[in-house]
């Protein structure tokens, strides 16, 4: 009886599913279990909403306007993920790829449909003569880490270690690396995927969907669920070692900061990160925002006097240093696995992305003043910060710049107004609003029109050319991907490039 219910509804379902993709067509979700179930492979999963797993299954690291589901599938193998997109376009259910849980972006609130959880595809194979390796599409950034320094290898990767891999590096990707071998996306070799219509697709330079190849390096959310990826790994060098500075300055030193960071900018070796942070930590300042500057460097048990210097000189309130590995760097700069920045809570978080090609210090001093009012002690946004990421672009700007749907490789910082507030919707406009604000500060500083925002911090707010580039051709090519692979716009949630 079960499988003449299953057939019944698949059938009409697929008839429905050629019509149109829009209709709505409301089907009682737990037939997921007795439909997609025995489509699925042994390992996998369907949680659905009754289900005590549920909450976990589908918790978020922001509650900013983020995606509902109906139910969640704990995928194991690449053909639970076909099955699951065939099932969902037969019912006309919207479904998400879910690794990290930490993309938050406006678009994401209007998803309402089944989460593919995507865990269970954990694979990782070095290659015989150790240059590549081919991870499941469902590893958290901390697993390929880990899996390649087993082996004495590393590639590039996110600095936060519970995000995915895959959603930092479909948007471009950047990793404390990317001085030495470009931006995460640069790494791949090729990429197995789930397209729109649940066929399972190669992806490459040279294969049958070469078009497509361009699109996933930059823009990848938009086109498919990538099941498995090759990608081109390293030997460690220096043992591994990395050591870090870190300087704390207080409001009077906001400007000579930031011109000496442009110029450090201009002397960084590839081996070296620099980030900073404007926050409130009362222990530091009890009054007032403080900025933090840190500065890491490959190879060196204490970061050279070089880089130093000049930010020792300006007299900061208190400098600290130590060195370790690099498997050490997102525990310094408080994205480890151990840290809030992994836990899953009840927080909503909005990030507000800028590209620049240097600091306007009289801006940035601008940006502090206006900080330190929206943030005053007893504000809800209290916890909010401001990052400034300063990556080395040695082997960024080897990549031909429209070589991949990545627009921003001419840019040195990436700025990132970050609000934070308890969950409570009724903020989301406020916080809407300051971070706009503070970002256009910079934006107004920068001496340009043009917003670059990178695509995996963005509010959603943003134009689409701000996300995907302002040249033309850019989008032109972008649609021309998505009218050709996603026509019915079945990836239309995270930074959705429409039709
Ligand atoms: C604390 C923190 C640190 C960060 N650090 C960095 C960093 O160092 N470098 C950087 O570049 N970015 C960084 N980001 C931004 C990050 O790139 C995005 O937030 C990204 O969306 C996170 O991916 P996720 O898997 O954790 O999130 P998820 O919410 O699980 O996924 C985000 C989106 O990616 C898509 N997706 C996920 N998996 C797949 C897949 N297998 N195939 C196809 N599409 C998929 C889906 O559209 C999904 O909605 C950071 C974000 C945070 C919050």
């Amino acid at each position: 009886m079960a499988a003449l219910k299953a057939w019944i509804i698949g059938v009409f379902c697929a008839v429905l599913f050629t019509d149109s993709f829009t209709t709505a067509i409301v089907f009682p979700r737990d037939d997921i279990a007795s439909v997609l179930g025995p489509q699925l492979s042994s390992g996998a999963q369907i949680v659905l909403s009754s289900n005590p797993d549920f909450g976990n299954a589908t918790a978020r690291w922001s509650l900013f306007d983020h995606p509902k589901f109906t139910a969640a599938v704990k995928v194991r193998t690449e053909e639970d993920v076909a099955a699951t997109v065939r099932y969902a376009n037969q019912n006309s259910i919207p479904f998400l790829a879910v690794v990290g849980t930490h993309g938050t972006i406006a678009s994401l609130g209007k998803f309402n449909g089944i989460e593919i959880l995507m865990h269970g595809l954990n694979s990782t194979v070095i290659s015989k003569d150790g240059k590549t390796a081919t991870f499941g599409g469902g590893k958290k950034s901390f697993q390929v880490i880990d899996d390649l320094w087993a082996a004495g290898k590393q590639t590039v990767s996110g600095i936060c270690e519970c995000t995915g891999y895959l959603g930092p590096a479909l948007g471009g990707g950047h990793g404390v690396l990317q001085g030495k071998y470009g931006l995460i996306a640069d790494q791949f070799i090729s990429m197995r995927m789930v397209t729109a219509d649940g066929v399972l697709r190669d992806v490459s330079a040279s294969g049958p969907n070469s078009d497509l190849w361009w699109g996933m390096r930059g823009a990848g959310h938009n086109f498919g669920i990538v099941t498995s990826f090759t990608s081109k790994i390293y030997d460690v060098p220096y043992g591994g070692l990395w050591s870090h500075e870190t300087f704390i300055f207080n409001r009077s030193k906001v400007e000579a900061v930031f011109d000496t960071i442009n110029w450090l900018s201009t002397q960084q070796p590839p081996g070296m990160f620099n980030r900073d942070l404007i926050y409130r930590d009362p222990t530091k300042d009890p009054n007032n925002p403080v900025l933090e500057v840190d500065i890491l460097e490959e190879g060196v048990s204490a970061v050279n006097s070089t880089f130093t210097d000049r930010f020792r000189a300006l007299g900061p309130m208190s400098v600290t240093s130590s060195s370790g590995t690099y498997k050490d760097i997102p525990r310094w700069a408080g994205v480890g696995r151990h840290t809030a920045a992994c836990k899953k809570k009840d927080f909503t978080k909005i990030r507000f992305p800028i590209g620049l090609i240097s600091y306007n210090a009289t801006a940035l001093g601008a940006l502090f003043d206006e900080f330190t009012k929206v943030t005053v002690p007893g504000s809800p946004f209290n916890r909010s910060e401001i990052m400034f990421e300063g990556y080395s672009q040695h082997g960024v700007r080897e990549i031909p710049t429209d070589s991949t749907a990545f627009p921003d490789r001419a840019d040195n910082q990436l700025v990132t107004i970050g609000t934070a507030n308890s969950h409570d919707p009724g903020l989301d406009a406020q916080a809407l609003k300051i971070g706009d604000s503070l970002r256009q500060i910079l934006l107004d500083g920068s001496g340009s029109p043009d917003m670059h925002s990178y695509v995996n911090y963005a509010a959603g707010t943003e134009s689409l050319q701000s996300m995907y580039g302002f040249e033309p051709w850019r989008l032109k090519k972008l649609k021309e991907l998505k009218a050709k692979y996603d026509p019915h716009e079945r990836f239309g949630y995270y930074a959705p490039i429409p039709v």
